[in-house]
């Protein structure tokens, strides 16, 4: 079928509104049509080609839209259903079996390296040209996209489908660190680093939830942590101004924090993260750095019973988490739709600069 696509042809290079074709939908696999689809800065990783993704390639994955077709074997959603889409997996690795997909032995193949389908062929052509899809199981910065059951949730219809796509990505990342990967305790102290994109607001939110009485948010900009304060963080840290580590220090009495969240992946940033834990404290990685990058600290500060770990997309099941989100949202507790500005299709460039400045937290374009 016909689609329109934002196309990458080359590392760095705009993206470019072109009419492409889309494979009818396999006997595993669901079409979507996007209503709206949000702008990660993964996409803008990849756009650079900074992960190992082919061009010319289709990029977005945080797809929300309506399932037009249906494969023979789709049991979970039907035609007219609204649906999010998120990363993929295989279903049936160690990782993927124990419950937890993120950590799947084929995340990255079947993320970005295939640029396809797990088997490798392409959804995407234009005439006789190969374009690259399949990024992140779905390809959603497209009028049509092609996902499957791995990475499909069912949403409900009495809320807009438009704002849902974040769900996929950002808010699972951010949320799901918080429940799942550091369990975050009521009265606790949280600080999240580079905390005001979207990743970081959606820990702010989740922190909230979780009961946390300290929320800090550590970042370069006083006018993005101000915006901060309307989903709940309490204090701020201008990193720019201060050494965040004492400034931590002595929000918390001395002891330094329970949790911290690094989220703009720089190895100096994840030190600070290390180095105001208190004893025993968690830090938590979600910024994705280039690889090779690496990091030092001191053994001592590790040997005290603090913690690292990465996270990715929040370690969550999103079929588990993303319905819980949304009864969240619906309750007020998780006001996700503060921080969205929408665009049209077509103005994904502008989207792009808008949310590499920092004047929107979360972009999604609209269809
Ligand atoms: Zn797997
Ligand atoms: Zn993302």
């Amino acid at each position: 079928m016909k689609i329109k696509a934002a196309v990458v042809r080359e590392p760095s290079s705009p993206f470019v509104i072109e009419e492409l074709e889309l494979d009818e939908p396999r006997d595993n696999e669901i079409l979507v049509r996007m209503v709206g689809t949000g702008l990660c800065s993964t996409d803008l990783t990849a756009q650079h080609g900074h992960l190992p993704v082919k061009f010319p390639g289709v990029f977005g994955h945080e797809g929300a839209g309506i399932v037009e077709k249906v494969g023979s074997q789709i049991k979970t959603v039907q035609p007219g259903d609204h649906v999010t889409m998120s990363y993929t997996s295989c279903g049936i690795c160690n990782s993927c079996i124990k419950g937890h997909p993120t950590h799947c032995d084929h995340f990255f193949p079947f993320n970005f390296l295939l640029g396809g389908r797990p088997d490798g062929s392409p959804t995407m052509r234009k005439g006789d040209e190969i374009i690259f899809g399949g990024f992140f199981g779905q390809s959603s910065f497209a009028t049509y996209a092609l996902a499957t059951e791995r990475n499909t949730v069912k949403v409900p219809k009495d809320v807009p489908i438009e704002m849902l796509g974040p769900l996929g990505c950002a808010l699972q990342t951010g949320a799901g660190g918080v429940f799942y990967s550091l369990e975050v305790k009521p009265g606790s102290s949280i600080a999240i680093f580079g905390g005001t994109g979207s990743v970081g607001v959606s820990a702010i939110m989740a922190a909230v939830v979780s009961g946390a009485t300290k929320i800090i948010v550590v970042s370069r900009s006083d006018k993005k942590m101000k915006r901060t304060e309307q989903f709940g963080a309490t204090h701020f840290v201008n990193s720019g101004k201060c050494d965040p580590v004492e400034e931590i220090k002595k929000i918390t009495g001395g002891v330094g924090i329970d949790y911290s969240v690094e989220c703009t992946a720089r190895p100096e940033i994840l030190r600070q993260a290390v180095d105001c834990l208190a004893m025993g404290g968690k830090c938590g990685l979600i910024g994705a750095a280039p690889m090779g990058t690496e990091v030092t600290f001191d053994m001592q500060t590790l040997l005290d019973g603090r913690s690292v770990m990465g996270i990715v997309e929040g370690d969550a099941v999103s079929g588990i988490l993303i319905p819980k989100l949304i009864e969240l949202y619906k309750q007020g507790r998780l006001p996700f739709d503060k921080m969205i500005e929408y665009y049209p299709f077509d103005q994904i460039n502008q989207a792009v600069e808008d949310l590499q400045s920092g004047k929107v937290i979360k972009a999604v374009l609209k269809f």
